[in-house]
């Protein structure tokens, strides 16, 4: 460990990992790569026990995402989705038996992100990690950021290194574009679903520039944003837009349906699904009509998960700053930053639609269950990246890609 000058949300200040005790599984349901160095480590270690697990539980990734970094994985268990590494306790063998210091990158990193803009590092956390969640979401008062000395392990992976110094494209505004993103989510005067669309508004506009390269004015739309934000009768006129259910549902429905289809193994997960099949009265096998699932949506929607944003609504912010902190959002390299955006629309109303049916079935939806969803679906859905590409091609394919679609995803309906 050696001491750094680090970007941190406070949460992280607090998370020590709780071992044993925790009720997951770093692992459980992801591909773990291992780093080739790690890889002939692992296949030179003689130990009674290790030897030959090591050798039957790793395999070489022979695709197009191999590399250095992504050289081999472990073989995780068809059924349960466990690292074969992992004993009766759930505890990692490898640590156990050979240290801390044996572990590959991606464990040892797990669950923390480190970035680096510039000269700074950044850490944050995956919400899949129970302890994280708890911490980062359950904060009343939202989520701050520090800049101080950490403590940084130099086996920590890099997760991605942004340069916002480069005189041509448009990393050079990611800063400003990016506070004000994370400023919007954090507006309280605006409902959760408003802001996101409000965000929408905002980064489409900025969309446009960067297609004309007309990077200078950018930062004036910031201000002009900034303006409108506080302006009470543009955020009324938001709350006013009405949208329909139907086409909420059936997106929603068809996301849910994709994931599934790719094979879901992970126990805690799959205990979600089936609560928001219940919950929203789909019978699978018989099927059922989308009149019918839209009055349990909207029956489900009123009764439990409208009082829970009433009181609870930070968790949804705190979700979301988490996410926009972690993954650099606005992607500015690729000035692609409209894309980002639909992934987090995306994102979010697969995530609602879990809510609003677990809610259904359990005739309710405290804060403690709203952490136990997200952190499941965090590692289901939102660390499978093949999923979220097909769902943004989909997407595309079919038009859907417009503020006005996605505004119609994550809008709240006025009941
Ligand atoms: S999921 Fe989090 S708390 Fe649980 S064992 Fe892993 S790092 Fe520790």
């Amino acid at each position: 460990m050696m001491k750094k000058q680090v970007l941190i949300p406070l949460y992280m200040k607090s998370f020590a990992c709780i071992g044993s005790e925790c009720e997951d599984t770093c692992c459980a349901g992801w591909g773990i790569s291992i780093d080739k160095k790690t890889y002939k480590k692992y296949k030179s270690v003689k130990h009674p026990t290790l030897t030959n697990l090591l050798n039957k539980g790793m395999k070489r990734i022979k695709n197009d995402t191999a590399s250095d970094v992504k050289y081999a994985s472990f073989i995780l268990d068809a059924k349960t989705a466990a690292c074969p590494m992992l004993d009766e306790n759930k505890l990692c063998r490898i640590q156990l038996n050979l240290g801390e210091k044996a572990l590959c990158s991606t464990c040892t990193t797990y669950p923390r992100v480190v970035n680096q803009v510039d000269s700074t590092i950044e850490l944050s956390a995956k919400l899949s990690c129970p302890e994280i969640a708890r911490l980062a979401l359950l904060n009343p008062d939202g989520i701050e950021f520090e800049q101080l000395e950490f403590d940084i392990n130099s086996d920590w992976g890099l997760n991605y290194r942004l340069n916002t110094q480069h005189p041509r494209f448009a990393e050079q505004l990611f800063w400003g574009l990016r506070m004000f993103s994370i400023e919007i989510i954090q507006n309280r005067s605006m409902k959760i679903g408003d802001r996101l669309i409000f965000l929408g508004i905002f980064i489409n506009n900025v969309q446009q520039k960067l297609d004309n390269n007309q990077l200078d004015v950018v930062p004036h739309i910031i201000e002009e944003y900034r303006m409108k934000m506080n302006h009470p009768d543009y955020i009324n006129s938001l709350e006013k837009i009405s949208i329909s259910t139907t086409f909420q549902v059936k997106m929603i429905i068809e996301m849910v349906q994709i994931r599934n289809n790719m094979g879901i193994s992970n126990e805690r997960y799959t205990k979600c699904l089936n609560e928001m099949i219940q919950g929203l009265n789909i019978q699978e096998q018989v099927g059922i009509e989308l009149s019918d699932l839209e009055k349990v949506y909207i029956e489900n929607y009123k009764q439990f998960y409208q009082p829970f944003l009433e009181k609870y609504e930070y968790i949804l912010e705190n979700y979301l700053v988490n996410y926009l902190y972690e993954s650099l959002f606005p992607n500015t390299s690729s000035n692609k930053i409209f894309e980002d955006y639909t992934k987090i629309c995306i994102l979010f109303s697969v995530l609602k639609m879990h809510m609003i049916g677990i809610s259904g079935f359990h005739k309710n939806l405290t804060p403690e269950y709203a952490v136990f969803i997200i952190q499941n679906f965090s590692r289901v859905i939102e660390h499978n990246t093949t999923y979220l590409v097909q769902i943004s091609k989909l997407f595309k394919e079919n038009g859907f890609d417009t503020l006005a679609h996605l505004a119609t995803l994550v809008k709240d309906k006025n009941m």
